[in-house]
């Protein structure tokens, strides 16, 4: 399909591409949506293998941001930036200021943050360039790490899915196996141990399994973690994770965890849906990130007003089941339509006169 026409088909509104020779700079903006706001997304940065690559990861990105902006009932749509470079190795002063000149040009149509590559560090840099930029450090009073409310969110999507899945939100004594014990699933497993919940771990990293022994938490090798005996099965490491390997080995009643495009494919969640498993979609449990980063915008951080916004996603994970049950549609699939609702009533307002 031609670029434009692919854009058109998926509602993007704005690609960029920038370049500037003096410091090796190549990126990708992506704006998808802005009905409900101006767009926001992270800033990646990856050696793309090719041009094509960045474009496709950028449009794809972009559109994620949009659905889980409009899901969490912020006030922001959809964008994403690439820039083109390895970020051990190419990544300078000179190259993410320059970024930040163009984030500038656009005027506020794209507020950027951090993702893969991308440090509250080069949101310092960023922000010398221009005012479009959230998820700065909290020392130059931004909101910080996102992972801290991304955790508690996971947490809370987790006991709506508890409530559906067992008539309780409590879990106390439920088994929870984590995939992937990095920041997000350290906090959301301190929340699950102050209630009291059983955990078990898994990870690629031994620093990270020593971390969890040293917790007291029980520790598996990372092809076991699929078949732990456990009421609720956290993905938290990678995507495409839920898939017809892994499915036959799952003995949990939810899958409810941080890690981004958790199903391979839709049939996934479909497939989860017909097991009677409640699947927690990934962009509704692990938006505390951007929550956070929103309550930057044009204020001083408040982290109460954070930590309140992020509770909601229990909330919201419940209308998401309600949609689920009313339509018999998958959990991932009602997410799409929550969002998707969203944006075609806030679209349809009518323009009223309004004398300058
Ligand atoms: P992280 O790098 O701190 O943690 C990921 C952990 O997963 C690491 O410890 C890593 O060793 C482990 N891991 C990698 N491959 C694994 C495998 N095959 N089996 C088991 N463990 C494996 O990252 P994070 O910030 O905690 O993010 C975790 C997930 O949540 C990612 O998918 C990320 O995109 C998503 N997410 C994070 C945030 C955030 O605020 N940090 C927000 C939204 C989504």
């Amino acid at each position: 399909m031609e670029l434009l026409e692919q854009m058109g088909a998926e509602g993007h509104e704005q690609l960029v591409v920038v370049s500037d020779a003096g410091s090796g700079l190549k990126a990708i903006i992506a704006i998808h949506d802005t009905t409900l706001g101006p767009a926001c997304g992270g800033t990646r940065i990856w050696p793309y293998k090719s041009e094509q690559e960045a474009i496709r990861d950028a449009l794809r990105l972009s559109r994620a941001m949009t659905y889980k902006a409009a899901a969490a009932d912020l006030p922001l749509g959809g964008g994403k930036g690439v820039i083109i470079a390895d970020s051990h190795t190419e990544k300078t002063e000179a190259l993410v200021r320059a970024y930040g000149r163009f984030v500038d040009t656009l005027g506020g149509r794209y507020l950027t943050t951090t993702d893969v590559g991308s440090t509250g560090r080069d949101m310092e840099y960023i922000k010398q360039e221009t005012d479009y930029v959230v998820g700065l450090p909290t020392t130059s009073g931004g909101s910080g790490d996102t992972s801290i409310m991304t955790g508690l969110g996971v947490y809370m999507g987790m006991k709506a899915c508890a409530k559906e899945a067992w008539g309780q939100e409590s879990l106390i004594g439920k088994t929870v196996a984590i995939q992937g014990f990095g920041k997000v699933a350290t906090h959301t497993a301190h929340h699950l141990m102050k209630e009291d919940a059983t955990l078990v771990v898994t990870d690629v990293f031994d620093e990270e399994l020593d971390r969890a022994r040293d917790m007291g938490l029980k520790v598996v090798k990372p092809d076991d973690i699929y078949g732990v005996d456990c009421d609720i099965f956290a993905p938290c490491a990678l995507g495409g994770v839920i898939n017809p390997d892994t499915i036959p080995q799952l003995k949990c009643k939810v899958v409810a965890g941080g890690a981004n495009n958790q199903l391979l494919t839709d049939a996934d969640g479909e497939d989860l849906h017909r097991l009677g498993i409640v699947y927690g979609p990934d962009y509704i449990l692990n938006s505390g990130g951007i929550i956070n980063a929103e309550a930057e915008i044009g204020r001083v951080y408040n982290s109460d007003r954070a930590r309140e916004k992020t509770e909601r996603i229990y909330e919201i994970m419940e209308r998401v089941i309600a949609i689920s049950k009313d339509e018999e549609i998958p959990t991932a699939k009602a997410a799409d339509r929550l969002a998707e609702d969203r944006l075609k009533a806030v679209r349809g307002i009518r323009q009223v006169y309004r004398a300058n």
